[in-house]
């Protein structure tokens, strides 16, 4: 047909001036990071810890605690001193809670700025305290807490509003000369997410942490955070990222990762290409797939495994990939890198697909 070959592109970002969350550059062509939030009773120093050190393994850059109490403000110490990634103090009303992350040695706060000048104007403080530390600031502004001035303004949640509000919030620390800022605005329906993102890219070049927020359940909230992160970030839009599905925090830093390596924007460590199924199934490919899912969770090498129901797509898929399976007549045809291997029952398939793996990386140097 004489069509232009044209290569699969990772898209190019926005230029926005970077800043350091602890060790985690954000903006400035750093690589967006992916960050959660812990789910447990901040003040349980142990438990919190624990939960950390979980998403950590699962990939996550930075992590984000709340702090709603003198209690969970007093255990901060404790927590940045043993986290292995950056912490960031969430703290919406008392400006004291602030000035203690940052002496506790928190790599970054998120205010609400607008909050803290209505009920005790400690804003010109914070900016002080925060420059010296080194420590950057996240404005987060929410549909569901949106200034009432604003929502007056506009009549809803609108972009114009969430971005109107954010950058009036950023300007509260503008005023005293503090810009080390990332800018969240974050709203339930990932269109008012793009559209809001777009407008706020336009209007200024702080970083952007993006969200879709109270996303939903597992599989609607990383598909709503998909659909919005994947447009903005095919125009450049987006640097660091958070998935707000009602699921454990594992499951959130997981999704990010999918969705940064799925755009090449992370490098991708294990991709299952599984075929989901049809009349000429010979196997449970469903269960089949997951088990292998599961048991190459946390493989330290970055592999392609191909889990292929029957011989029309089978071969096909697994020669393509770095490892495969084809199934049928209750037997797997194992692949590795192209060529088949052996044959084995049905039920030994993970575990073969697991010793060719270990036989295939155990060459190669450990990441
Ligand atoms: Fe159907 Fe076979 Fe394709 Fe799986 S690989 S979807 S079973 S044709």
């Amino acid at each position: 047909l004489g069509l232009p070959a044209l290569p699969a592109q990772t898209p190019v970002r926005r230029r926005t001036r970077q800043i350091h969350v602890g060790d985690v550059p954000v903006g400035g062509g750093a690589p967006i990071s992916v960050q959660t939030m812990t789910t447990t009773l901040t003040a349980d120093v142990d438990a919190t810890l624990r939960q950390i050190a979980e998403v950590t393994a699962a990939g996550c850059d930075i992590i984000r605690i709340a702090v709603p109490s003198q209690d969970d403000a007093d255990a901060l110490p404790a927590i940045t001193a043993k986290s292995p990634i950056p912490v960031i103090a969430d703290i919406h009303f008392q400006p004291r809670y602030v000035f203690q992350a940052i002496d506790a040695g928190c790599a970054g706060v998120r205010v609400n700025p607008g909050n803290i000048k209505k009920f005790d104007d400690k804003v010109g403080e914070i900016a002080k305290a925060a420059g010296a530390a080194g420590v950057a600031i996240r404005i987060g502004v929410n549909a569901g807490s949106l200034d009432p001035r604003l929502l007056a303004k506009y009549g809803s949640a609108t972009p114009g509003a969430l971005v109107e509000s954010a950058l009036w919030e950023a300007s509260l620390f503008e005023e005293h000369g503090f810009t080390d800022l990332k800018i969240a605005v974050k709203h339930h329906d990932p269109l008012t997410v793009i559209a809001a993102n777009r407008l706020l890219a336009d209007a200024c070049d702080y970083p952007l942490h993006l969200g879709v927020t109270e996303a939903g359940t597992a599989m609607q909230g990383a598909i709503k955070s998909a659909a919005a992160f994947a447009i903005l970030l095919a125009e450049g839009i987006g640097d660091t990222i958070r998935v707000s599905i009602s699921d454990h925090p594992v499951q959130q830093v997981k999704a990010g990762n999918h969705i940064l390596s799925s755009l090449g924007l992370r490098p991708r460590k294990l991709e299952i290409v599984s075929c989901p199924g049809c009349g000429r199934l010979q196997v449970d490919i469903h269960r089949l797939a997951g088990q292998v899912e599961a048991a190459f969770d946390g493989f330290p090498h970055p592999l392609r495994v191909a889990v292929m129901g029957c011989v029309v797509n089978g071969p096909g898929e697994s020669r393509e990939a770095d490892l495969g399976v084809s199934c049928g007549n209750g037997k797997g045809q194992i692949f590795v890198r192209g060529q088949v291997v052996r044959t084995v029952p049905e039920s030994h398939v993970v575990e073969a697909l697991l010793d060719e793996a270990l036989r295939l990386t155990d060459e190669a140097p450990a990441p």
